[in-house]
Order: structure tokens, then C-alpha cells, then sequence
């Protein structure tokens, strides 16, 4: 176990926010977490991975414990597929890669999602028309409250749009250490369903995508439309696409023209969080050090000194502006922390 008492955070948050840490842990083990949790009874702690979704608005007094458990273990292997175990602090797409060297499949259309394994069901990380959830077998978590082990199976973890019980009703209560993943060795299911995909594979004349091909492509697109949080702070979309019923999104198309949707359900409808702030005026706005980027209006930025209360205070404009012209109440994908 590592441990500092005085530490900046700023490299441990890809928003780049310089808070200080007062009580700043690190576990490379499962042992380790469980001794944590055993010696700090009640302390509630921050459960730290990449940093990548999370904006640490103050200095947190709070102990913080970061995990970095690392290891890839094969544990089962049949001639169609592989069953491994992942350490929760193996970066994510460290793992996609290894995935794709091996010839293993279905982790590919989430190539270049930053951050870590043990985070990664925490919202059912999705991109390009596949979810964590679906080559996810369970993971293994350590309760908060008395460091018991505790195993949750795919259903057990209500995976739904960028979230889980994790996120809702067993928010804080368990720190996941290990995550097990089911993986096609033969027969890939290439899924191009996501038109920005289907069409790069067109344009490319690529007439049977492998894994490779769709990783490769996944990894461009993402480049082209992203900032890197290595040269400007940010933590992907802030908030997460609304989902509106039929009746209001008729009532919206009537207001305004094309709106763009996904169908969830025959009574539910998707929009794009990004299209109504940008029909607010807030696409490539600065505001003092924060603001939103100028190719996607759905990630708020940190220019370089923002702090996180800077980067939360304007999130909220952004979040009372839509709520005022569309009556949408935007809900925050980015997990807050106060203090
Ligand atoms: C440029 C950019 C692009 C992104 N694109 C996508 C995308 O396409 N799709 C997508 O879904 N997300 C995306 N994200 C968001 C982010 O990458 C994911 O949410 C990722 O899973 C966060 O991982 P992390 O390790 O950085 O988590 P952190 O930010 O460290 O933590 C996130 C949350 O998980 C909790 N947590 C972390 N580790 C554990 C653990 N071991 N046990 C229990 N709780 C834990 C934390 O307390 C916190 O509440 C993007 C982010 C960036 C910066």
C-alpha cells in the first residue's frame, strides 16, 4: 500500500484540476484493498481509477484510494472462446489491444475509451453499438462498509445506458477488483451497425472488416472528433444523451427542424445531449478558463487553470440554459465529487 498525505491531483485527473489530496492510498492488490477497508471502518473513501470521468470540484479531505491491480489471467478456454480475469487497474486500452493481438473479439468497438478496467462497468462503457455488458461475464468487488468478497454476475448488475447498480442503487458500496470478460476466439460478430463506422468501412473498400480493421477505424474516427486529455483537460461527454417519450420529442420536432434521434423503445427516444447545447449556443464557447470544444459540443474543457468549481459552475449553465429552452433536464455522465 502506498500512501501520501499532501498530494496534487492533477495528474490523476484527465480534467488536469489542481486540487490537493490529504489522504491519498494506493492498492496494487486485492489484499491491500481489503486491508484498507479493514484499518479506515466508516471512512467512506473516493474509489479512484484512471481519472477520466470524475471532476473533483474542491481539496478532498477524504481518503482516496486509488487501484491499481493489475494482471490478465486466462481462466478458461474452449475451441470458440476465452474466459479471462482482468486487474481493475489495467488500462483499458491496454486490454482492448491485448485482446486484438491475440485474435480474441468483441472488445474492439471500444478501442481508445480511456481509463480503467475496474471502472469500466461502473457505466457500461459503450461506443460504436457495443456496451462493457455485452462480453462481460462478473466481477469481483470488495464491500466498503466490512471488505467482505463478493461476486456479481452480468445480471446481477443492471447494465443499462452509461450505467449500472454501481451507479444507482449500490453507488459507493463496493469496489470492484477484478473484472471477467467472455471473448470470441473464431466466427468474430463484427458489429458496423453505428453509421459513422459502417461508412468508414466503405470508404476504406473494406469488404470483410476483421477485428483489426474495425479497432483500426474505431481508433481514427475517435481521434479525428476527440481532444486528447493529455493536450487540453476534459473527461469525454459531460452529460449523458437524454432519453425524452414519443410525445414530447413530436412536440420538439415540431419547434425545431430535423432533430436527430435513436429509437429505444416504442414509447422512448433518444437525443443527442450535443445537438441541444449546441441549439443553445454553447458549442466553442470559452468562459474564463473552461468552455466547451469546438468540434463537440457534449465535452466541457479545462483550457489549462480552470478549477474544478469553474468547470462544475458552468456545467450548470449550460445545464439550466437547456433545461429553460427545451425543458430537457440534462443528467451529468461526469460522477461529481465535492469534498
Ligand atoms: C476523451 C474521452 C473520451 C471518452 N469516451 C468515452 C466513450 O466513448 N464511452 C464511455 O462510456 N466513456 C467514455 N469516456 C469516459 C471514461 O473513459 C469512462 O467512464 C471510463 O470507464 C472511466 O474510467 P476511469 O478509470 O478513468 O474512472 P474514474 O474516472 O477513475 O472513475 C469513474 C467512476 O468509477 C468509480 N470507480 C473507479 N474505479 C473503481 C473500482 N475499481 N471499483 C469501484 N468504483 C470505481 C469512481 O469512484 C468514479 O465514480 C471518455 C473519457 C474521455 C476523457
Amino acid at each position: 500500500m502506498q500512501k501520501e498525505n499532501k498530494i496534487s491531483l492533477k495528474n490523476y485527473n484527465s480534467f488536469g484540476v489542481d486540487v490537493i489530496s490529504s489522504n491519498f492510498n494506493i492498492a496494487n492488490s486485492e489484499k491491500e484493498i481489503i486491508s484498507f477497508i479493514k484499518n479506515n471502518p466508516f471512512s467512506e473513501p473516493i474509489i479512484l481509477g484512471g481519472g477520466t470521468n470524475i471532476l473533483f470540484k474542491n481539496n478532498i479531505d477524504r481518503n482516496i484510494l486509488k487501484i491499481q491491480v493489475k494482471g490478465i489471467e486466462l481462466i478458461n478456454e474452449t475451441e470458440d472462446y476465452v474466459i479471462i480475469s482482468v486487474g481493475a487497474g489495467e488500462v483499458w486500452n491496454d486490454l482492448v489491444n491485448w485482446a486484438i493481438n491475440n485474435n480474441y473479439g468483441g472488445l474492439e468497438n471500444l478501442s481508445l475509451i480511456p481509463g480503467n478496467v475496474g471502472s469500466a462497468p461502473i457505466q457500461n462503457i459503450g461506443a460504436y453499438g457495443v456496451e462493457l455488458k455485452d462480453n462481460f461475464e462478473n466481477c469481483r468487488t470488495i464491500s466498503i462498509e466490512n471488505g467482505s468478497l463478493k461476486i456479481f454476475k452480468n445480471s446481477e448488475c443492471k447494465f443499462s445506458y452509461r450505467s449500472s447498480v454501481f451507479k444507482e442503487e449500490l453507488k459507493n458500496k463496493y469496489i470492484i477488483s477484478y473484472v471477467t470478460f467472455k471473448l470470441s476466439k473464431k466466427n468474430h460478430t463484427i458489429n458496423s451497425s453505428y453509421e459513422p463506422l459502417k461508412q468508414a468501412i466503405i470508404n476504406n473498400k473494406i469488404s470483410n472488416p476483421t477485428i483489426k480493421n474495425i479497432s483500426e477505424l474505431v481508433c481514427k474516427i475517435r481521434s479525428s472528433k476527440l481532444p486528447d486529455p493529455k493536450l487540453i483537460g476534459n473527461c469525454g461527454s459531460f452529460f449523458k444523451n437524454p432519453i425524452i417519450n414519443k410525445i414530447d420529442y413530436k412536440k420538439l420536432s415540431e419547434r425545431e427542424k430535423n432533430v436527430p434521434f435513436y429509437k429505444i423503445s416504442e414509447k422512448k427516444i433518444k437525443i443527442p445531449a450535443a445537438w441541444v447545447i449546441e441549439k443553445c449556443g454553447y458549442k466553442g464557447i470559452r468562459d474564463g478558463d473552461t468552455g466547451t470544444y469546438d468540434k463537440h459540443a457534449l465535452i466541457i474543457v479545462n483550457y489549462g487553470k480552470a478549477s474544478g468549481n469553474e468547470i462544475f459552475e458552468f456545467s450548470q449553465k449550460i445545464k439550466n440554459t437547456v433545461l429553460r429552452k427545451f425543458n430537457i433536464l440534462l443528467e451529468e455522465e461526469v460522477n461529481i465529487i465535492d469534498n
